[in-house]
């Protein structure tokens, strides 16, 4: 039987929640290019140690058993590398699954979840699925937020959970200390920092977790450890917040080669950090080209970089792009991001087909609005 068309399918025989009416999906446009800078993964492979190890590891997986249900030997290697208690650990199907984990627990109808926008979508998102109110705190035309602001925010909306994400993604922007602070002090619900980026940035919240603190710190292996298609992420907190989540997640939801995988990862940390640093390299190089061809751009601790294409057309240069076979994050779309785009950090011969395709997409441009 032919699988139906969209077009075929008739409208919905079942009406979903009532609150789901004004909920859309999350998405980012793909394109088949030979340059994809558009979703921050890393450009580099895992090190080819790590593949070998993992091949030859797999085979001693009892595949007719479920696997450690805790995935007791996972947590106890993250926790090592943190230099944390695994009652501290819990990890998960991506930091997307964290994400999700934490908020059924402390999110849900009646409360409210606090973001400060433009930031990670799918903070909002999967508060709003779970059924609780987002609200959205302002951020300064530099995106930073300001602390006051911040404490004031929060002392008004009284959040179950707030958001911080630092690198923030899109912006790139390191949220400093003091903005944590501010945010601790006025909450009595959870403060989650998304650290998705934090290894290419200068400073972490991790050693700020404690038993008597209510912060919470999630990370990934889809970025700097080159493992996007593992989906593996963790976050650390304090144990009692660890134990509401595993009373949440499905059982044996992580599957044994992903176990497998995140730890083996970790008996490699030089190789990954060797990839971080090349990767701040790039950042530093790309940030100042894309500076001399006059383009604004904001200041990233991440391994993307976001910047405003001032007056030029920013749809315009990301379609150049892409004719160019090079694609990238068109933001301008999003509230507060009107006129930006988002750029990976890739190899470095990517980087220079990147500049190159925007020296050329903006050149047309710069004469016209010079007439
Ligand atoms: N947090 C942030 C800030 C991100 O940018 C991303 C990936 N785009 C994630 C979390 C999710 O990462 P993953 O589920 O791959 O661990």
């Amino acid at each position: 039987m032919e699988p139906a068309r969209a077009a075929d399918v008739p409208s919905e025989l079942v009406a979903v929640r009532d609150d789901f009416g004004a909920l859309t999906g999350y998405h980012s446009a793909q394109a088949d290019v030979e340059v994809r800078l558009n979703t921050n993964e890393s450009p580099f492979p895992p090190p080819a140690a790590w593949l070998a190890e993992f091949t030859a590891e797999l085979a001693d997986v009892a595949w007719n058993r479920y696997p450690d249900r805790a995935a007791i030997g996972l947590r106890q290697d993250i926790a090592a590398l943190h230099g944390v208690d695994p009652s501290w650990v819990f990890a998960a199907n991506g930091s997307n699954e964290a994400l999700q984990t934490l908020l059924l627990a402390y999110a849900g109808p009646g409360r409210r979840v606090a973001v400060f926008e433009p930031t990670y979508q799918l903070h909002a998102h999967i508060a709003r699925i779970t059924g609780a109110t987002v609200v959205s705190g302002s951020r300064r035309d530099d995106f930073s937020v300001d602390p006051d602001d911040a404490t004031a925010f929060v002392a008004a909306n009284d959040p179950a959970v707030t958001f911080l994400c630092s690198p923030n993604n899109p912006t790139g922007l390191v949220e400093p200390p003091e903005l944590l602070d501010a945010v601790l002090a006025a909450s009595t619900g959870l403060v989650v920092v998304d650290e998705a980026y934090a290894e290419f940035s200068t400073w972490s919240a991790l050693d700020r977790v404690a038993e008597d603190q209510r912060l919470v710190v999630v990370r990934t292996f889809s970025k700097t450890w080159s493992m996007a298609a593992t989906r593996l992420g963790y976050l650390v907190g304090p144990s009692w917040f660890i134990a509401q989540l595993d009373k949440v997640v499905l059982p044996y939801h992580l599957d044994a080669a992903k176990q497998l995988a995140g730890r083996i990862a970790l008996r490699h940390t030089d190789d990954m950090e060797r990839r971080v640093s090349t990767l701040v390299e790039e950042r530093g190089r790309v940030t100042a080209a894309l500076s001399d061809l006059g383009v604004e751009v904001f200041p990233s601790g991440a391994n993307f970089v976001l910047m405003r294409t001032r007056d030029h057309d920013a749809k315009q240069v990301w379609q150049r792009l892409v004719d160019a076979g090079v694609l990238i994050r068109d933001c301008s779309g999003w509230s507060h991001l009107d006129g930006c785009l988002r750029v990976t950090i890739g190899l470095p011969g990517e980087n220079d087909r990147f500049l190159a395709a925007m020296a050329t997409a903006l050149e047309p441009m710069t004469v016209r609005t010079q007439r």
